[in-house]
């Protein structure tokens, strides 16, 4: 059982089969998937299941805090059931890949650049080229 369906379940959320599908597809660290991908792999689960239901499901989903949307430049938003750990992301200008990232330190920001806002979070998105775009990965040492 997932991470996150194990939480959906100590919340009481009603499990569908078609709500499985969706938490099992989300479910994972690195995972960003946007609405129509988790649609695609949610549907080899349960074939019967509509983009509507995973739109509702998404949206639900996120209103309970349960996942979250990453915004990905001009791209459709992502979506990412790795909120128990806090962390931001390094993407891809060249293929979207996205990955979650855990810099050391803090952040924060200083009172002047608040501007009077009472900061709650904070969301960094790193861009870049992905050692596949560049030609890197293979390379030896
Ligand atoms: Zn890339
Ligand atoms: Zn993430």
């Amino acid at each position: 059982v997932s991470e996150l369906l194990r939480r959906l379940r100590e919340r009481g959320w009603r499990i569908t089969p078609q709500r499985r599908a969706i938490a099992h597809v989300l479910a994972g660290e690195h995972v960003h998937l946007t609405a129509e991908q988790v649609f695609e792999s949610a549907r080899s689960t349960v074939p019967e299941i509509s983009l509507a239901t995973v739109y509702n499901t998404l949206k639900e989903l996120v209103a309970m805090g349960e996942v979250s949307e990453v915004a990905n430049g001009g791209g459709p938003v992502r979506f990412d059931s790795n909120v128990e750990r806090p962390h931001h992301h390094l993407t891809c200008l060249e293929c979207g890949s996205l990955v979650d990232v855990y810099p050391e330190g803090e952040r924060s920001l200083s009172l002047k650049d608040s501007h009077g806002y009472e900061v709650v979070g904070v969301t960094i998105t790193y861009h870049g080229y992905c050692p596949d775009c560049t030609g890197e990965a293979a390379a030896p040492n």
